[in-house]
């Protein structure tokens, strides 16, 4: 009798000190009033924890917060540098010569980027002889190519550009019956840079305006 409140006493000390020795030993019946101090003294400290825990973690986040709010220093600030003779084309909605562009003749597999933005524009697979002078393709990559009506009245043309940045590429015509589509995207060779199938895709340059 005179050994039980020691006991207790000690079990007590040692939950408290998360003695984990002391811990499995004595709860088996010996002491049965003690089983459920014991087991309040071990895990208020867990609690503390788990708030502490908790603490932590809106700290954490609000440190994600700030660093969201700090301008990426890997975020890029420009595009592609561009010769005189991309500026005039891609900045200036200007056309190459008939018959002269690099791609014209092009019929490796791959992919057609923006000179400009290295955005996907159009795939192999959709590229076709047309004998206008120009790369002609029958469809885009989803997404990658807007049209615009000229705005002059006497120019019924719908000009093709870059979705991602806005380079010209060229003028979209329909209904001329080349491929089952209907549809020829006439596009400068200029506008664009061609990668060949297994050769990796360079990043999209996308700029925070
Ligand atoms: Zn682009």
């Amino acid at each position: 009798m005179i050994l039980r409140p020691t006991l207790s006493v000690l079990l007590l000390a040692c939950a408290a000190l998360g003695c984990v020795g002391c811990e499995s030993e004595p709860v088996s019946g010996s002491v049965p009033t003690g089983e459920t101090s014991i087991s309040d003294v071990i895990t208020e400290p867990e609690q503390k924890n788990d708030e502490t825990t908790g603490a932590d973690s809106d700290r954490g986040n609000d440190r994600t917060d700030l660093m969201k709010d700090q301008p990426d220093r890997d975020a890029p600030t420009a595009y592609n540098p561009l010769t005189e003779e991309e500026q005039y084309i891609i900045l200036e909605k200007g056309t190459e010569r008939p018959g002269t562009g690099a791609l014209l003749n092009n019929k490796a597999a791959g992919t057609y980027i923006c000179r400009q933005c290295n955005a996907p524009l159009y795939t192999s697979d959709q590229k076709f002889e047309s004998h206008c002078g120009w790369p002609s393709f029958d469809d885009e990559i989803e997404g990658a190519v807007l049209r615009r009506p000229e705005p002059s009245p006497l120019d019924s043309r719908t000009e093709i550009v870059c979705n991602n940045c806005g380079g010209h590429l060229g003028h979209v015509f329909l209904g001329e019956g080349f491929t089952d589509k209907n549809t020829r995207h006439c596009v400068n060779s200029v506008s664009m840079r061609f990668v060949p199938e297994g050769e990796e895709l360079p990043a999209k340059i996308v700029l925070d305006r």
